[in-house]
């Protein structure tokens, strides 16, 4: 049987005028690597959800990202980080929000599934279980990014919020920053057994605060897996995102209505949310290892790599 293994690292406005030929090379080797590691664990016969933890953690260790090590700071200069992890032969699901100091929120949202007889934990809590189950921790000089730091120092002394991968504030007004660096993370899978899991990791909005928690935490929202329908990964603006159920309404629609997955994904991404504003995409693989990238805002980091030997990593639109 094929298998399918497809990832994201953010979706916004990503255009070839706010990107270098180095930053090019750059996420092109952290998507490929993330590609890789995942697709080892399913060339070797793991599972879907080995799988989809193995690329996301690569991606949580890299300071490109807006997950694990990259993550953005908030208004009181923390880093505090969101994750969520479904397989869909059992519906089984993990997730952690406002997480700080672990080194990988995804290998904490999989042991919150797998251990804690809970879906969701959240904040000191989610620490505190961290702690009980040996979890790796990571200092705040771990975290540390110069670019966001700097990102975040833009916009402190405001009440704005900003998304990682956007080019503007939410007030519309453009931010000084086309450099700045994108990428809440994402990875789906179809293993050999045509199992489907689905993972996301974020660091969510610069200058967040009240403990603010978006989509990709959020079961059904920003992550979800169904072995009867499909597995998708979310990133974009979450207030709209959860507002809109994405990944279930994706499900629902090919469930329900009996859809395709690349229908579902465009009835969801180019059409509902579009006219709810929400900027932002997905992927999405379905049982029979078809998948989509989907999104309605100029780019997305994203890659596919799959057992017929294809092997894409993308960023820009209509590519
Ligand atoms: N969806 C994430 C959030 O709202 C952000 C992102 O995808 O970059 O927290």
């Amino acid at each position: 049987m094929a298998f399918t293994l497809v990832i994201h690292g953010g979706a916004g406005n990503i255009t070839p005028a706010i990107m270098n030929a180095e930053q090019e090379v750059q996420y092109t080797q952290g998507l490929q690597e993330a590609l890789d590691m995942g697709y080892d664990v399913l060339r070797n016969g793991g599972g879907a959800m080995d799988a989809v933890v193995a690329s996301i953690t690569a991606m949580e260790n890299n300071p490109l990202f807006n997950a694990g090590r990259g993550s953005v700071f908030t208004k009181k200069g923390h880093n505090e980080m969101d994750a969520a992890l479904m397989e869909g032969k059992e519906l089984m699901a993990g997730a952690v929000a406002g997480v700080r100091n672990i080194k990988n929120p995804i290998v904490l949202a999989r042991e919150v599934m797998l251990h804690s007889g809970h879906v969701f934990l959240s904040d000191s809590g989610a620490a505190e279980f961290a702690l009980s189950r040996g979890i790796e921790m990571a200092s705040d000089e771990y975290f540390f990014n110069q670019s966001r730091y700097d990102q975040w120092m833009e916009i402190r002394d405001t009440n704005f919020t900003q998304l990682d991968h956007k080019g503007d504030n939410l007030k519309g007004a453009p931010l000084p920053n086309p450099g700045h660096k994108f990428g809440t993370v994402g990875a789906v899978a179809c293993d050999e057994q045509g199992n489907l899991a689905a993972g996301t990791s974020t660091g969510g909005m610069t200058n967040k605060r009240f403990g603010r928690i978006g989509d990709s935490p959020v079961i059904g929202a920003g992550t979800y897996a169904n072995n009867k329908t499909c597995a998708i990964s979310c990133t974009g603006h979450g207030e709209y995102f959860l507002r809109a159920v994405v990944a279930y309404d994706v499900s629902c629609l090919m469930e329900y209505k009996g859809l395709s997955l690349q229908e579902a994904c465009a009835v969801v991404v180019k059409d509902k949310l579009v006219q709810m504003k929400g900027e932002g995409g997905l992927i999405a693989v379905d049982a029979m290892g078809n998948h989509d990238f989907c999104f309605n805002s100029a780019g997305m980091y994203r890659g596919m790599r799959n057992s017929d030997g294809k092997n894409y990593v993308g960023f820009y639109g209509a590519e």
